[in-house]
Formats: C-alpha cells, sequence, structure tokens
C-alpha cells in the first residue's frame, strides 16, 4: 500500500472540449490518496496510514492522472539530432535515416528501448506505446519481446505495436528492400506476437496492436490483411496518415485516392483504429473520424521539427474525435519529454486558432484520459477511486513555478522548464522516486544508448564525434 500525504493539489481532468474537459475548480487540496495493490482505492482527507503502508509526503506535488504516450519510435532515440538531416522534411529525412536504421540489431532496440522508456517516465508517463516498423534482414531475436523485457525494467505499462513495411523501393515505396518483409512473413510473425504478448484485460501491463507503416512504405495488401488479423484477435490498428502533402501526393499518383480513402477501402477506420499525426486532413475527412470512432495521435514537437503542419485538433475536440498526444520518434522530436510535449500542444493550437484555441484542461484531458482510450485502456489516465494507480507527481514548489500557483495543474504548461517527475507510480509500484529510476540504472542505460548510437553511425559512415 502506498499513502500519498496531504496533495497540494490533486488534479482531475477529463477527455473532451470545453467545460467537459474540467476545470480548475474540479482540483482538491490538501487531501490523501491511497493506493492498495494497483488501484486508487480511496481520495479523501486525514486517511489514516494503515500498517505496514510506505508513506509519500505530497505537500509540494501536483498529483495526476499518468500522461499517455500515443505514438513513438524507440529505437529512434539512438538516431536523434543527425547534422546530415536537422533541416529536412519528411520524405527525405526517411530515406536518409533508412540507411542507418537498417543497421538496427538486437542490443539497439533493447538500449533505445530503455533510454525512451527511461525519458518518459522521468517526464511523467505511465502508459506508452511505440511503433516498431522496421525488421532489418538478419535479426533473430524476438523483437516485441525485447521491448516487453525492457518496460518491465524500467516499470512503464506497455502497449506497443507490431509494425511493418511491406512496399520498398522497387514497388514504388520509399523504403530500401533491406528493411522491409514481405507479406506473408509479415503475417505469420504479427500473428505470432499476437498469440504470445496481446492481454486483452482492462488493466494489462502488456497488449500489442498491429501497425503497418504508411502508405508509402506498405501494400494495400499488408493493410487489410493487419486489419483482419487485429480484429481476430481483439487487438487495435495503428499507422501513420495525413502527415504530409507530399504523402497526400504519393496517396493520389500511386492509389488515385487521398489517404484515408485508402485507409477506408481497408478497412482501416473504427473506434480501435488511431493515426499518427492527421494533420492534413479536409473536413469532410473530419467527418469520417467524428463517424467512425477513428482516433489521432497528435505529435506537436515532430510536426514543427519537419515542417510538416498543424493538426486540426481543436475542431477534432468540437467533433468528438479522439485525440491522444504523442512524442512521436525521437529522430524527429528530438526528445520523449511527455510534460514538454503537452506544453507544445498548448502553443501550437494557439498558433492556428487564436489565445483561445486551447485550454490547459483540454490538453491535459487529452494527453491522459485521451491518450489511454485511444490505447484501449477505461481504467487508466483517471483520477477517481478504483481506477489504476498511474500517477505522476509534479513538485510544483521549485523556483520554476513561483508565481504561478493560481492554478497549479496549469503551470506545469504555461511556467516550468524542468520537466520531471518527482515520483511516478504504475500500477501501484513506485517507478521513480526522489527523480530517479527505481528499476534501471540512468547511467548505464546513457552509456549503453551512446555505444548503440555511436556503432549506428559508423556503419553508415558517419563520424559520431563522442
Ligand atoms: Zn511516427
Amino acid at each position: 500500500m502506498i499513502l500519498l500525504k496531504n496533495c497540494f493539489r490533486v488534479v482531475r481532468p477529463r477527455y473532451g472540449a470545453g467545460n467537459a474537459a474540467g476545470s480548475a475548480s474540479d482540483d482538491l487540496s490538501g487531501v490523501d490518496i491511497l493506493i492498495d495493490g494497483k488501484r486508487i482505492k480511496k481520495i479523501a482527507a486525514g486517511i489514516q496510514r494503515p500498517a505496514g503502508c510506505v508513506v509519500i509526503d505530497a505537500s509540494r506535488h501536483v498529483v495526476m492522472p499518468g500522461l499517455v504516450n500515443t505514438h513513438h519510435h524507440f529505437y529512434q532515440t539512438l538516431t536523434r539530432n543527425i547534422p546530415a538531416v536537422q533541416d529536412a522534411k519528411l520524405f527525405n529525412w526517411l530515406v536518409y535515416l533508412y540507411d542507418v536504421w537498417r543497421h538496427v540489431d538486437e542490443e539497439a532496440v533493447y538500449w533505445s528501448s530503455m533510454l525512451a522508456m527511461a525519458e518518459l517516465a522521468k517526464t511523467g508517463c505511465t502508459l506508452t506505446t511505440d511503433h516498431h516498423y522496421l525488421y532489418p534482414q538478419g535479426f533473430k531475436e524476438d523483437l516485441p519481446g525485447l521491448q516487453f523485457s525492457a518496460a518491465s525494467q524500467i516499470g512503464l505499462r506497455f502497449a506497443p505495436t507490431r509494425g511493418s513495411m511491406s512496399r520498398s523501393k522497387k514497388d514504388g515505396g520509399l523504403p530500401p528492400d533491406t528493411v522491409v518483409q514481405d507479406e506473408d512473413t509479415i503475417l505469420a510473425e504479427s500473428e505470432a506476437a499476437l498469440q504470445k504478448y496481446h492481454d486483452k484485460s482492462p488493466d494489462a501491463m502488456r497488449k500489442l496492436a498491429l501497425a503497418p507503416c504508411s502508405p508509402f512504405s506498405v501494400s494495400e495488401k499488408s493493410m487489410r490483411d493487419a486489419a483482419d488479423l487485429a480484429r481476430r484477435y481483439g487487438a487495435r490498428l495503428h499507422t501513420h496518415l495525413a502527415e504530409t502533402i507530399d504523402e497526400d501526393k504519393f496517396c493520389v499518383e500511386m492509389y488515385q485516392r487521398r489517404p484515408l480513402k485508402v485507409m477506408e477501402d481497408c478497412g482501416f477506420t473504427g473506434p480501435d483504429v488511431w493515426y499518427a499525426h492527421g494533420i492534413h486532413f479536409n473536413d469532410d475527412e473530419l467527418e469520417v473520424l467524428a463517424r467512425t470512432g477513428t482516433g489521432v495521435a497528435h505529435c506537436p514537437s515532430s510536426n514543427m521539427r519537419l515542417g510538416s503542419g498543424i493538426c486540426r485538433v481543436r475542431e477534432m475536440l468540437d467533433k468528438g474525435i479522439a485525440v491522444g498526444l504523442a512524442v512521436d520518434g525521437s529522430a524527429s522530436n528530438d526528445s520523449s519529454d511527455m510534460l514538454g510535449e503537452a506544453r507544445q500542444a498548448l502553443l501550437l493550437q494557439r498558433v492556428r486558432y487564436g489565445s483561445a484555441g486551447i485550454t490547459a484542461r483540454e490538453v491535459l484531458g487529452l494527453a491522459t484520459e485521451g491518450g489511454a482510450r485511444i490505447l484501449g485502456y477505461e481504467q487508466t489516465g483517471r483520477m477517481e477511486e478504483g481506477a489504476l494507480a498511474d500517477l505522476a507527481l509534479f513538485d510544483v514548489m521549485q523556483m520554476e513555478y513561483a508565481g504561478a500557483l493560481s492554478d497549479p495543474a496549469a503551470a506545469l504548461l504555461f511556467s516550468g522548464y524542468n520537466h520531471g517527475v518527482d515520483h511516478l507510480i504504475v500500477n501501484g509500484n513506485i517507478v521513480v522516486k526522489d527523480r530517479r529510476l527505481t528499476g534501471a540504472d540512468e547511467e548505464m542505460i546513457r552509456q549503453e544508448a551512446n555505444r548503440c548510437a555511436r556503432r549506428l553511425l559508423e556503419k553508415k559512415g558517419i563520424k559520431a564525434g563522442w
């Protein structure tokens, strides 16, 4: 049992537009939170400490549901900030990096997963997905297994995807032949991974979705196969969609249809589907998302970094479209700073829609409950008795928040520059304590990730510089 004592502020964000997302008046001050096993048992003032209970003094903290990351490519943490593509747009950036990524091997997958999840945990994320679509030839080990073992080590709730690419250059796609698999292999390996790892229970620590990479790297048959297979196993579906104008052009030339129409024709829409980015949907396509219940992972930093555009989140919220927040792969962010991403979402919508474009509560709602729904979880992302105990504690008694405590929850987005949690609890376990991971050695992660990154770059003939 864990007792969070005397919480400075408890925040209860809800996914929705306007008042539905809640307000500062929903916050609680000075209450305690009792965690019993994996769930929040009680939220009230003056809870007596049960015998043997661990007590955490929360009198300096905003306590909120853990943030949920709905799109990432962990392996890209090893290829972030490469000078040759610092200023490239998506397609050029991809073509350059495919040639580095084809050298990704087992230990690169493991240590990049450790690094990404360590960063996510330390910035408030309790539940994350990953989109691993790269299966270079010669890869021997069970790739999802490597990632799940890293998630267990860090302590995060983990709902990754088994990604894939089947359309290489010779078929008119973007990736080289060396990083794609044939359609039958993808199907067989995806089914084996679902059988081994997908847990449908509402409090699962492990779920698996299927995620053909994008319309420009996957055949229509692979998209259809993935949709059929995922639904047989009650698993979700994910892909990149409507990220760039180049993608629109590619789809019109290759398929004579816009990207969303290709997805509709493949059965790749519905409440069990979410797309990464979703920037370039037109008005009619927003209606399709709303009607079918298809979700969007909003990736503001990546979209700004690659100059891809601004997702129409304001209009999506108003139409009741499911939206979650995501850091995207660390080669296009180039960070896994989850709280920092929430700030970016707040600011970027205001560039498009003006100062009332989105409120802090709306951002907190989509970054918690919104993301949890998209990943198929009903019992996390919420601050209420009976919910899973996935909680982030941010210390707002630091200098960076001085003068900003009229609304402490919003201060996390409007103010601050050090986005680290003091404590993070996942499934009732303390994953970060006093700003340090409890289950992994941070110095070892740094060293091993740097070593793997250097090796990848040198194989491409890039001088690493460290
Ligand atoms: Zn992505």
